[in-house]
């Protein structure tokens, strides 16, 4: 199956994870993926060797301002 077809690697993003052809992906401006509006991470097995996906709390939102080409919280 071509690359393509699979998810690529969170960490990493040269090698397939899972096949995702028949699956809805959405990419997003920030570089991560959603299907059906819900966050996608995976790991390859060589980076899930030494990687793992931690699920925590998000930090508190804040209010954000461009400035020149970076976002600095306020
Ligand atoms: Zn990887």
């Amino acid at each position: 199956m071509a690359f393509c077809d699979y998810h690529a690697c969170d960490r990493c993003g040269e090698r397939k994870t899972f096949y995702d052809a028949n699956m809805n992906f959405e990419d997003q401006p920030d570089g991560s993926y959603t299907y059906d509006g819900h966050r996608v991470f995976a790991l390859c097995h060589e980076c899930a060797k030494t990687h793992e996906i931690v699920i925590q709390v998000k930090p508190a939102r804040v209010k954000a301002a461009k400035v020149g080409e970076e976002y600095f919280p306020w």
